[in-house]
C-alpha cells in the first residue's frame, strides 16, 4: 500500500506536568495497617479495586490480594463490567475512571485523585478536536483510549495500543481516510505499519517521549543478548530499536514467554512490578529517558499514575468521595466507539 500520510501542522496543545507527588514515606507496620483499613472498607463499601499496571506495586497488590484486577486500560473496563460490586475504584488515570462509567454507567466509579489525568488527554482539548474533525469531514475519527469522554464521544472509533494496528489496516483496507488523536508517536508507528492514509494530531505522552534513541543504543550495547521492548507511544527512533513493539499487557507478555534472559524496557517503570512478579528470573533494565539517567527505574514515571496511593485509596473509600460523573447524552454518544471496538475485538 503506498504511503499517503497527509501532514498536518498543528500546534501542540500546552500540557502543564505536575511535579511526580512525593508521598509520605510509612514504616511496614503503617503499611500493613492502610492495608487492612482499605481491605475492610472494600468490604463495607461493597467495592472492586481495579488498578493500572503503571500504579505503585503496593496497590496492584492490593487489588490482586481482594479479587480486583491489575490490568491494562481496555480489560480494566472489561473488567469492571463483569463485577456485581456496585462501586469500582479505579487506580489509575481519569480517562480510566471515564472509560468506566461509560462502559457502567449503573456503577459508581471512584478515584483516588480525579486530578490525574494524562498528557494525551490534556493535550486534546474536545473544543479544538472538535473543530479539527469538522475541518475535515470526510475522515473517519479515530481516538485512542487515553482521551475524554467528549472526545470519544466526537469519535468513529476508540482504539487501545493492543488493538489500534488490526483496526487501523481494516479500515485501510475499505478505503477509508484517518483523522487520529491525540498521539502523534503511535499513530506514526501505526501508519508506518499499514499504509493508511491518516492526519495525525500533535499530542505525545510525556513519559514515553522521553526515551532517547541514542542512549539506548549505548545501554544495547553493554547488554547485547538483552531483548528490547518498546512501547509505541515512545518516539519513531526508540521503537525502531524494538525487538517487540506493543502495549502494556503485549510488553508483558513478552517478558514471560520470550527465551531471553534480560531485557531493556521502554515503559512506564511501573510496569517492572508484574513482570518481577510473573518472571522474577529474569533481569529488567529501564530503558534510559532524558540525559544519563540511563539505568535510573525511577525516571520513568508517569506523574499522574503518582497521584495514586495507599493514602488518598483509603481516604477515598472512607468519604466515597471524587465519583467519576458523565454527561447522559457525552455518555451515550461515547459508548458507540468504544463499543464498535469492543465487537471489532470479539469478532476477530
Ligand atoms: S504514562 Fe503517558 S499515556 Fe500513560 S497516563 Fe501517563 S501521560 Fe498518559
Amino acid at each position: 500500500m503506498t504511503q499517503t500520510i497527509t501532514p498536518v501542522e498543528i500546534k501542540p496543545h500546552p500540557v502543564v506536568v505536575p511535579a511526580h507527588p512525593h508521598w509520605p514515606a510509612l514504616s511496614a507496620e503503617q503499611k500493613q495497617a492502610l492495608k487492612e483499613r482499605i481491605k475492610a472498607l472494600l468490604k463495607q463499601r461493597n467495592a472492586v479495586l481495579v488498578a493500572h499496571y503503571y500504579t505503585d506495586g503496593d496497590l496492584q497488590e492490593l487489588a490482586e490480594e481482594t479479587g480486583g484486577c491489575v490490568a491494562d486500560s481496555l480489560e480494566m473496563a472489561r473488567f469492571g463490567s463483569r463485577q456485581e460490586a456496585q462501586t469500582l475504584v479505579v487506580c489509575g488515570v481519569r480517562f480510566m475512571g471515564e472509560t468506566a462509567k461509560i462502559l457502567n454507567p449503573e456503577k459508581r466509579i471512584l478515584m483516588p485523585d480525579l486530578n490525574a489525568t494524562c498528557s494525551l488527554d490534556e493535550g486534546c482539548p474536545a473544543d479544538e478536536f472538535s473543530e479539527f474533525c469538522d475541518q475535515h469531514p470526510d475522515h473517519t475519527v479515530v481516538v485512542y483510549a487515553n482521551t475524554s469522554a467528549r472526545v470519544k464521544a466526537r469519535s468513529d472509533w476508540v482504539v487501545t495500543s493492543g488493538i489500534a494496528l488490526p483496526i487501523i489496516e481494516h479500515l485501510a483496507a475499505r478505503g477509508e481516510k484517518i483523522l487520529w488523536a491525540p498521539d502523534k508517536h503511535l499513530g506514526h508507528y501505526v501508519q508506518r505499519m499499514t499504509g493508511a492514509d491518516m492526519l495525525l494530531w500533535n499530542g505525545s505522552c510525556v513519559v514515553h517521549e522521553e526515551f532517547k534513541s541514542v542512549a539506548l543504543e549505548r545501554i544495547r550495547r553493554l547488554h547485547p543478548d538483552a531483548a528490547v521492548l518498546v512501547h509505541p507511544e515512545s518516539p519513531e527512533d526508540v521503537i525502531e530499536q524494538a525487538d517487540v513493539v506493543g502495549s502494556t499487557t503485549a510488553l508483558i507478555n513478552a517478558v514471560v514467554e520470550m527465551e531471553n534472559s534480560e531485557f531493556i524496557v521502554a515503559t512506564d517503570g511501573g510496569i517492572f512490578h508484574k513482570m518481577k512478579q510473573l518472571a522474577p528470573n529474569k533481569k529488567l533494565i529501564a530503558a534510559p529517558t532524558a540525559g544519563e539517567g540511563a539505568t535510573c527505574e525511577s525516571c520513568a514515571h508517569c506523574p499522574w499514575m503518582g497521584m495514586n496511593a495507599l493514602q488518598n485509596l483509603a481516604e477515598v473509600l472512607e468519604n466515597q468521595n471524587n465519583e467519576i460523573l458523565i454527561d447522559p447524552d457525552i455518555r451515550e454518544q461515547a459508548v458507540k466507539p468504544i463499543q464498535r471496538m469492543l465487537d471489532f475485538a470479539q469478532n476477530r
